[in-house]
């Protein structure tokens, strides 16, 4: 088992995860089995109970672990499903550390980052690999080279090279190489420096990931191999690209690949780029587009939405039509009504979220969509939202609501779980991760998936009032997917609508490139018809 360790230089943002995710894409079309870690340095023990607004989307795996964002990437440039120990934070790393100390298994010793934490960051990662056959673990390391928090971690892999060899452990470094002034040079010192962290603390990185708007000039280039002491075929340019898509393939036209194999001695087992390929020259060549809203409270961090962004992107290469998302603050449509900010566009989807903010936009965007025909996707507090908005505008229910907003609504159409109402502690507490929905064989869901029985992550607390049920369905709103036993609602289809489906569950989070999300491709095809 050898271990490939990415690090980040200089600043935060670069696109770290995604070079991650395609080192992967690009090991794995040579036979590999590569298994992924995300290492996030935070303190909390998951992403569950942080605002998306700091850290982008918090990702759901099957297993009803919540998860950086960075994990859905690996999940859709893999094609894998991980687990939550595919993520490890300093909140699960100290935890564990502690629970053994109760326990006594360091009877006798004082208990210390080093070797203590370390040994366990270095246990973890190996127990993962082990328990997945992999060839190669390839780490992550989140955060920038220099922060405090990081510290512990850099130091297990500084160990981990040292106890197992150099040949089996590979250090790959992103950096900013920015480009100044009007003769538009590109400046190494940023690079430079964040290297000489790094060999401070004892890690020699092997190969460079350059970020900047444009490629590296050759002699860029080898001035950063000459001071870093990287070999120039080490030092790779990362210029912006079309789609996170291309990235791989930039990666591989200068020969990373090959390098990365050389330097950890490893044979390849076959050799398959097809596929992505192929992927790639149906995203990037339409024949159709279309233009999608999407009506959410956190559009200004695009990062919120990754999930629905990708599965659009998986969408567009399955139909040839590529969808323009039109990002509409639901606040806005409170101030200025939904007609202005959704004119104009072929299809409207309402996302999950939490809190009241925006919540009476979101509503109004469903009634929109509703009235107008227009296509229609509803995800988790979009599908909740879409059962308000019938009741309230289509059975005259008054102040219909979901309790989550207004606890004192005559008309709780959506009601917490029963389970919930205990709960007290707001970590890992809601219903999470992949669950069985039963799905009626007649209905257009059924058709989109091609079966009657799937499995879709969640993320919840609150769900459609059963009392209500027969009210709501007798009008023409139709609950066409269910779980446990018929009791929980999970798909709603409304009746004489061209395309109004509505999930509580996350299609989204299981759209992979060549198998796009049924629901968000059936509203890509639904919106190229209504393009006409
Ligand atoms: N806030 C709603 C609930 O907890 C919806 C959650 C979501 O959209 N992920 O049920």
């Amino acid at each position: 088992m050898k271990f490939i360790i990415v690090t980040g230089g200089v600043m935060s943002g670069l696109g770290k995860g995604i070079t991650t995710s395609s080192i992967g894409v690009l090991l794995k079309s040579k036979g590999l089995k590569v298994v992924p870690i995300k290492i996030d340095p935070y303190l909390n023990v998951d992403a569950g109970t942080m605002n998306p607004y700091q850290h982008g989307e918090v990702f759901v795996l099957d297993d009803g672990a919540e998860a950086d964002l960075d994990l859905g990437n690996y999940e859709r440039f893999l094609d894998v499903n991980l687990t939550g120990d595919n993520n490890i934070t300093t909140g699960k790393i100290y935890r564990a550390v502690i629970e053994k100390e109760r326990n006594g298994d360091y009877l006798g010793k004082t208990v210390q980052i080093i070797p203590h934490v370390t040994d366990e960051i270095k246990d973890w990662m190996r127990r993962v690999g082990q328990r997945e056959g992999a060839d190669i673990v390839l780490v992550e390391v989140g955060g920038t080279v220099g922060d405090i928090e990081g510290m512990p971690f850099l130091e297990a892999m500084r160990q981990l090279a040292m106890e197992i060899g150099r040949e089996n452990v590979l250090f790959v470094h992103t950096t900013l190489v920015p480009m100044l002034g009007t003769v538009g040079e590109q400046k190494t010192k940023p690079t430079q420096q964040s290297v000489r962290e790094l060999r401070s603390i004892g890690i020699q990185p092997s190969a460079i990931v350059a970020r900047g708007d444009e490629p590296l000039h050759p002699d860029i280039r080898k001035k950063i191999a000459f001071f870093c002491d990287v070999p120039v075929e080490g030092v790779v340019s990362a210029p912006n690209a079309p789609t996170i898509y291309d990235v791989p393939i930039l990666l591989d036209e200068q020969k990373l690949t090959d390098y990365i194999m050389k330097k950890l001695e490893l044979e390849a087992k076959k050799e398959d780029l097809e596929d992505w390929r192929d992927y790639l020259d149906r995203l990037r060549d339409p024949e159709r587009e279309c233009t999608i809203a999407l009506v959410g409270k956190y559009t200004h961090l695009r990062d919120s939405y990754l999930s629905h962004i990708e599965a659009f992107h998986h969408a567009s290469a399955a139909t040839r039509c590529r969808v323009h998302i039109r990002w509409v603050e639901s606040v806005d449509i409170e101030k200025k009504g939904a007609e202005p900010l959704l004119r104009g566009a072929e299809g409207i989807l309402v996302p999950g979220g939490f809190g009241d903010r925006g919540i009476e936009g979101k509503i109004a965007a469903i009634e929109y969509a509703r009235e107008n025909e227009i296509p229609f996707q509803g995800v988790c507090l979009g599908f909740q939202l879409g059962t308000v908005e019938f009741s309230r505008h289509v059975l005259g229910l008054e102040d219909a609501n979901s309790s989550e907003f207004n606890p004192k609504s005559p008309h709780p159409v959506v009601d917490l779980l029963p389970e919930q109402r205990s709960v007290k502690g707001m970590g890992a507490t809601m219903r999470l991760g992949a669950h069985e929905v039963t799905l009626e064989p007649e209905c257009a869901t059924a058709k989109l998936y091609g079966d009657t029985t799937i499995y879709e992550r969640h993320r919840h607390r609150y769900e459609i009032n059963p009392a209500y049920l027969e009210k709501i369905e007798a009008a023409g709103l139709k609950y066409v997917g269910r779980s446990d036993d018929g009791r929980r609602m999970e798909v709603l289809e409304l009746q004489g609508h061209p395309y109004f489906i509505a999930s509580q569950f996350h299609p989204e989070l299981r759209s992979r490139p060549l198998r796009p999300s049924p629901i968000h491709l059936g509203l890509t095809r639904a919106a190229a018809k209504f393009a006409g």
